[in-house]
């Protein structure tokens, strides 16, 4: 057994708990999951069958762990790992699954597959089978928590320079974006770039919220990568934070994974210490649209408008019906996807493709089923509260010339908010292409 081969299945055994043991143990070879995966939908081949996926990890698991088949693994169809296996196996977590969990809710058993792929992702990490990019994103977030010093200057900077921006789109020259303010009741994490910045503090602003922006950015590639301690010390930075200036929230950018991990999981790693409330922006926003604590005019926003939930943050994370609260306020034609909210198909894009710049053809290939609902919607601008997903749905349009716009939920509100400073057209997406000159931006 080679060095490599022995040090993923130390990491498999150490991820062997009970649900991930139900996972690999229960499937009952039923097919039911296998239309519920847009990688099949897009392209019917075995191959893209969430079962015949998880097998591939269960013949491995079944050679190390089933004494029969340590006896007689041709009657089981075990396999040995090898170092050849491993980068199989890694490739097809890292790129023929994007952790959706559209099979896991349509599966009569719950299999779990997202967490079998993300076993195997944790595995392939250890043993440098992982997607470069997202080991240097994931370094490079760590980094700067390590050292703020080496990126501060140049980041109040730049916020100094966009608090110009949101005067002038307030037409408030007491407008404020504050940064490290103790005692702020909320502290804003971001992504990388303005887009994410300016319209949240419009919003904050107008509300009179008394909020912070974090000096780190949401992200975490650490989650894609299965890799826990790395997205634990990603996580940490902001948790630290939170608790330096005394925050009572945390509140998260339009990001779906980035929402999941420190909503859902943070609580997990840090326990007790991790006492903050922790909500989406969207969130933020549908309770300031309940409370009427904002302005809004729906004939800003007259096109027929479609929302894209996002995997992480609507079927994973719960946030289904707040969205829709601010789309009805702020447009005048919301159409539904169909099919939507827990049974939305994943964009394509998620868990960290986005951001690969090597499989963009097959994200074109299994992004077609969301095309194919957009243009069955008829509409010409899709809403997503997700910068993967964002940046996958311009990709799309772009490579079906489906011509639909898309762009954040943020934007339209602020549009609908009729800002002295607002420009009258909505500001769409960027493209994948457009990504690395942002996220150097922050
Ligand atoms: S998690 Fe999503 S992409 Fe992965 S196998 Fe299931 S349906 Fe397909
Ligand atoms: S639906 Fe569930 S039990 Fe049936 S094949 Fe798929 S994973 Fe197995």
């Amino acid at each position: 057994m080679s060095e490599k081969t022995e040090t993923a299945l130390g990491v498999l055994q150490k991820q062997v708990n009970q649900p991930l043991a139900a996972a690999l143990e229960v499937c009952a070879r039923c097919g039911i999951c296998t239309e519920a995966c847009h990688y099949y939908q897009a392209e019917p081949i075995a191959a893209h069958m969430p079962s015949m996926r998880a097998e591939e990890l269960r013949k491995v698991y079944r050679s190390e762990y089933d004494w029969l088949s340590k006896l007689f693994p041709a009657w089981t169809r075990s396999e040995k790992l090898t170092d050849e296996k491993l980068a199989t196996l890694a490739e097809m977590a890292f790129t023929k699954c994007t952790l959706c969990a559209r099979c896991t809710i349509n599966c009569p058993m719950g299999v779990d597959t997202p967490l079998l792929m993300t076993s195997i992702r944790a595995m392939a990490t250890a043993t440098g089978n992982a997607p470069e990019i997202l080991e240097m994103l994931a370094d490079s977030a760590i980094e700067k928590g390590r050292d703020p010093s080496s990126y501060l200057g140049y980041f109040l900077d730049s916020i100094k320079d966009m608090e110009k921006e949101l005067q002038e789109l307030t037409g408030n020259p007491q407008a404020r974006i504050p940064v490290q303010k103790k005692g702020a009741r909320i502290l804003y994490v971001a992504l990388a770039g303005a887009h994410t910045i300016l319209p949240a503090a419009a919003i904050f602003e107008t509300v009179r919220e008394d909020w912070t922006l974090s000096i780190y950015e949401a992200a975490n590639y650490g989650v894609f990568l299965g890799d826990a301690s790395r997205a634990k010390a990603i996580a940490r930075r902001i948790a630290d934070e939170a608790r330096e200036l005394g925050v009572q929230e945390i509140v998260i950018s339009e990001c779906g994974h980035a929402y999941y991990a420190m909503r859902w999981t943070a609580p997990n790693w840090f326990g007790d210490e991790f006492n903050f409330r922790v909500r989406s922006i969207v969130e933020v926003i549908a309770d300031y649209v309940q409370r009427g604590r904002l302005d809004l005019d729906p004939a800003a926003n007259p096109e027929p408008i479609a929302y894209h939930d996002s995997c992480n943050l609507g079927r994973k994370g719960g946030v289904i019906e707040e969205p829709r609260i601010i789309m009805k306020a702020v447009t005048t034609d919301f159409r539904e996807l169909t099919p939507s909210r827990e049974e939305a198909y994943c964009c394509g894009g998620g868990s960290g493709l986005v951001a690969n710049p090597d499989v963009m053809d097959l994200r074109m290939l299994t992004g077609k089923p969301k095309v194919e609902q957009v243009r069955r919607s008829g509409a010409s601008i899709v809403v997503a509260a997700c910068e993967n997903c964002r940046l996958q749905l311009g990709d799309l349009s772009a490579h079906y010339g489906a011509g639909f716009g898309v762009t954040a939920i943020a934007d339209l509100v602020v549009k609908a908010m009729r800002l002295p400073g607002a420009k009258n057209t909505i500001e769409t997406a960027m493209t994948s292409a457009q990504l690395d000159a942002v996220r150097v931006e922050k």
